[in-house]
């Protein structure tokens, strides 16, 4: 039997402006998004509805119509969740593109999406225009996007010149959606390499975002894995203060700075990027009082000696995802810091999150915990047929009101996502134990993680092949201390390339102009004979994945 989650909680079903500004309360006053750096620079919802309004009544103006994609090309600040909310809030939808990504990869996503205008920082524009020109993209859709006015470049003007007036803001207003068109409206394309092939546009509905929250909000405030015990109001365990550094163009920034920030009116105090000195003074410096992050940063917390420089005495709690975390690090940092660290797991494909170690327990076990309200777990084998037991492997099979509705414009990789009684298959396994607590054991999905970001191999194994001195090539995760991986390409040489002395750090240099630095070759190059591959054409995974556990150097 599948193993529905144990909490049950009503989720408003509407679109994501009125689940966050219900007519019968007036916006909050209170700041909420303020930048970490310059903290005279910051937002309220008040004034986020304000400027949300201009741009929906702005995007209108241009002619732009429902399900239109805009695309932001920019790190973090404190407009990015005026975009967010302004572009699904008036019917059209929101895409972030990686702020590292080059042209090519930029390119890509304006043209998977079919995207209409972007928004983007003055200092990534060469590249946009790149990209733009590769796609033959109108270069008067293009628009500057800072949280200070911007001059012209190259003839490109503030996105300022787009939005209404706040006269003409006042008379627009958002289409509400009834529960049905909320289930099936679009408002994010995050992109996602699945368990297997390029990167696609996860579609994630207004419903998938007001679940996510309301499921993530609730889990955070349980003091125990007992439904019965109902969950601690947010206002009794004391006011906190987040930091915005997860970057905003993936569901897990989405999911806590823009929409729970929202909900919650917490302080979020905004990091263009992660560094983790500057993490380290923000910290200090606003007593910051939860983080939520992925395992990278927890292993600088427990690692760096600098971490012990700063008085990180405000955090209380510590919120891991997106990639796995050991348990030896989870309680190294718990007890340095002393600080409760819980997991969640979760994927772009079910906005954030479906399994939540409650927040307000002290758990030391590794555990991502329970299932969130409204959800249901299965653990398959390779035939997707269900596993039982307590410590049996199995894939996690999921449904929920989180999970999204399946692809933009790709109906067969939509088709093989979900199994006949329509569980979203992850390609992550788990074990369960007799409580209904899971802990992930293996990944068995191409998905490689760097850093907690997504690396798909057959999209570097696409990049590999445009090189004139390779003949075939196949990228696995190689193990990196501390769980961490890191690409690393198994390439076939061209005899030409071999006669002229093709060497692997040639290959290694080559793709590093062309992709973002987490899509590096940092796992090092082989050169072989022959890709592994099945009668039928199928590179075999299982077997570059031993190569690359002998390769490495990590026990
Ligand atoms: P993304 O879609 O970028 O959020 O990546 C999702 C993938 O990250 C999952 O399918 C897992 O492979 C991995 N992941 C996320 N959370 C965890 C976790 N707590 N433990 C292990 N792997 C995780």
């Amino acid at each position: 039997m599948p193993h529905p989650s144990p909490f049950s909680i009503p989720i408003p079903c509407t679109d994501v402006l009125s689940y966050l500004f219900p007519p019968s309360c007036p916006p909050s006053t209170d700041l909420v998004w303020i930048d970490a750096v310059d903290t005279s620079k910051s937002l309220s919802p008040a004034q986020l509805l304000q400027w949300v309004k201009r741009l929906g009544f702005g995007l209108q103006k241009l002619g732009l119509r429902e399900d239109d994609v805009v695309m932001i090309y920019s790190s973090n600040h404190i407009f990015v969740p005026v975009a967010y909310l302004g572009i699904a809030g008036s019917g059209c939808i929101f895409t972030g593109c990686n702020p590292a990504y080059g042209a090519d990869e930029m390119a890509y996503q304006i043209q998977n999406t079919g995207t209409k205008a972007i928004l983007c920082a003055p200092e990534l524009l060469d590249t946009a225009l790149k990209a733009a020109a590769k796609e033959h993209f109108p270069k008067d859709r293009v628009y500057l996007f800072d949280d200070s006015d911007c001059a012209p470049i190259h003839g490109i003007k503030d996105w300022k010149n787009i939005l209404g007036t706040e006269e003409e803001a006042r008379t627009w207003t958002w289409t509400q959606l009834s529960a049905d068109e909320a289930k099936q409206k679009t408002a994010v394309l995050n992109y996602s390499s699945g368990t297997t092939g390029l990167p696609k546009g996860v579609m994630i509905t207004h419903q998938n975002i007001i679940a996510n929250t309301v499921q993530s909000l609730h889990m955070r405030q349980l003091t125990s894995g007992d439904p019965s015990i109902p969950p601690t109001p947010q206002t009794s365990t004391g006011p906190e203060r987040w930091l915005g550094f997860l970057p905003l163009y993936h569901a897990y920034g989405q999911l806590w700075t823009i929409v729970a920030a929202a909900a919650t009116r917490t302080p979020t105090y905004m990091m263009r990027t992660f560094s983790f000195q500057p993490f380290l003074s923000h910290m200090a410096r606003h007593r910051i009082t939860h983080l939520q992050t992925a395992p990278p940063v927890v292993v600088l917390l427990a690692k760096r000696p600098e971490t012990a420089r700063h008085d990180l005495g405000s955090l209380r709690n510590v919120l891991c995802g997106a990639a796995p975390l050991s348990r030896e690090l989870q309680n190294e940092v718990s007890e340095k810091l002393d600080v409760k660290v819980v997991q969640t797991w979760g994927m772009t494909e079910v906005t954030c999150s479906s399994l939540h170690v409650p927040g307000l327990v002290d758990d030391r076990s590794g555990s991502v915990g329970l299932p969130d309200p409204g959800t249901v777990i299965k653990l398959a084998d390779d035939a997707g047929r269900e596993v039982q037991g307590p410590g049996v492997r199995g894939e996690i099979f999921v449904k929920g009101p989180n999970v999204c509705r399946g692809y933009w414009r790709n109906e067969s990789a939509t088709r093989d996502a979900f199994d006949e009684e329509g569980f979203l298959k992850t390609g992550d396994v788990a074990v369960r134990d007799e409580r209904g607590w899971f802990w992930i054991v293996d990944r068995k999905k191409e998905l490689i993680k760097v850093k907690g970001f997504q690396v798909a191999p057959a999209e570097l194994e696409a990049v590999l092949l445009e090189h004139d001195g390779l003949a075939d090539a196949a990228v696995v995760g190689l193990q990196a201390e501390h769980g961490q991986e890191l690409p690393r390409a198994y390439v076939v040489r061209k005899e030409d390339a071999k006669k002229n002395g093709l060497k692997e750090s040639h290959v290694v240099e080559w793709i590093g102009g062309k992709v973002a630095s987490h899509k590096r070759l940092d796992g090092g190059v082989a050169f072989i004979e022959e890709v592994p591959k099945s009668p039928s054409g199928k590179i075999q995974r299982k077997v570059l994945r031993e190569w690359a556990k002998k390769d490495s150097n990590v026990g």
